[in-house]
């Protein structure tokens, strides 16, 4: 990729409702981002592998556990920083982004959540340092939307539980050291226990030929009577609350991480709508391409307002659900929008690696999927504002 030239975006001055410590991190990571993270990005991206050197620097950033207390080696931060954080990252790239997320709020999120004192001193520090890497096994080979109807299932033996079954498009899994899999026991309950890699019968088999996310590892997950001792099982959860409740948290990241993507697609296109000359002056001095622009920054400022006020809510204990899936849902929606029209606004450059937007665009494709589809979340705020549940 060409050198990174992003400026940030605030036509609003959103800025101004973001502390000092908010604007110290966000520069922090941005500086990080464009030093570690866009000199490499796309050379992986194109050899579809994860840089794995740059898990401590995610680390050192803060950008592992950013909201879980310091006592567990977390960033102790409110979930505005975390936001602010999963935007730069993705930024970058919405792959790396994604370790991150699966990390904090798939990995760290419910360890601390719902793990036992041993369980959350065991992992969580190492997890912070990045020492650890986790993933968290969910979505099964015929259950992605529906969940609840996963068939991965443990049996009591002793002072340990036989697991079986498999789990599929796992971000992180081929070089995860543990896994946090959702499984049912023996009445039918959901259930979270921490599979470690090394574990007989455990196997994570890496997922080749994406289009889309391109520097994230994917895999499965498959447990063939693995024996995973009664310890590693979270003793605080029972049902699909607990892992709606690590995608409520990762999908508040997504919301911002969206706005990341985005604006570097807008500041990419808008730059070279000022550089490019076509019929003797710059193409940006052409209504079409001023009609893409105005609309872009229209959407990404919506997008800034409705997830600042997000954020607020959520540092209150007081964002529900809903609220967190119309965050998710717009601001995908919203990045993935910009990114297609940004890529016309560079003609044939725009499908080159030399710009970022073609891997963004590609990358959007499987944010938009992850983490509840598009139209699932449609049918979230559906069921919010009509009360009538029109999932089944
Ligand atoms: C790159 C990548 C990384 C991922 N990482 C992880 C991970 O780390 N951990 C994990 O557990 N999962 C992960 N996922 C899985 C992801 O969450 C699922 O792909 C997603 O939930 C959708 O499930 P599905 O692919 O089975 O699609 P399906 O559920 O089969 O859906 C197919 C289509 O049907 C629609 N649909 C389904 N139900 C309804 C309905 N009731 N009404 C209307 N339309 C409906 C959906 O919106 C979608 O358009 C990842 C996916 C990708 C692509």
């Amino acid at each position: 990729m060409a050198h990174d030239r992003f400026q940030g975006h605030d036509y609003y001055q959103v800025d101004e409702l973001l502390t000092e410590e908010h604007l110290l991190i966000r520069n922090s990571v941005r500086e990080w981002v464009k030093k570690e993270v866009s000199p490499i990005i796309e050379d992986y991206a194109q050899r579809a592998e994860f840089p794995k050197q740059i898990l401590k620097g995610l680390a050192d950033i803060g950008a592992f556990g950013p909201y879980i207390p310091t006592e567990y080696g977390g960033g102790g931060l409110d979930q505005i920083s975390y936001g602010l954080i999963m935007q730069e990252v993705e930024r970058g790239d919405s792959g790396i982004r994604s370790t991150a997320s699966v990390q904090s709020s798939l990995v760290m999120y419910p360890i601390f959540t719902y793990g036992s004192e041993e369980q959350r001193k065991k992992y969580l520090p190492s997890l912070a340092k990045g020492e650890m890497i986790g993933c968290f096994g969910l979505t099964e080979p015929d259950h992605g939307s529906n969940p609840s109807g996963m068939i991965t299932n443990f049996k009591d033996a002793g002072d340990h539980v036989i697991l079986n079954g498999a789990k599929m498009w796992i971000s992180n899994a081929p070089f995860a050291h543990l896994a946090v899999v959702w499984a049912k026991d023996e009445n039918g309950d959901i259930r979270g226990l921490i599979v470690e890699r090394g574990m007989e019968g455990f196997t994570t088999p890496e997922t080749h030929g994406k289009w889309s996310l391109r520097a994230s590892a994917t895999g499965e997950l498959v447990f063939d009577n693995v024996k995973v001792p009664k310890s590693n099982i979270f003793p605080e959860v029972k049902g699909l609350k607990g892992p709606l409740g690590c995608l409520n948290s990762a999908r508040y990241g997504i919301a911002w991480g969206a706005i990341g993507a985005a604006m570097d697609c807008y500041d990419t296109a808008l730059r070279y709508s000022q550089e490019r000359i076509q019929f003797g002056r710059p193409i940006g001095g052409f209504q079409l391409q001023q009609k893409k622009l105005a609309e872009m920054i229209t959407e990404i400022t919506k997008a800034q307002l409705l997830t600042w006020r997000l954020g607020v809510l959520k540092n209150e204990n007081r964002a529900t659900p809903a609220q967190i899936s119309m965050a998710k849902r717009n601001n995908v929606n919203m990045a993935i929008t910009i990114a297609r029209e940004a890529r016309q606004m560079l003609g044939g450059m725009g499908i080159t690696g030399e710009y970022p937007i073609m891997r963004h665009m590609m990358n959007l494709e499987s944010v938009i999927t992850y983490e509840g589809t598009h139209d699932i979340h449609l049918l979230i705020t559906g069921m919010d504002v009509t009360g009538l549940n029109a999932f089944t």
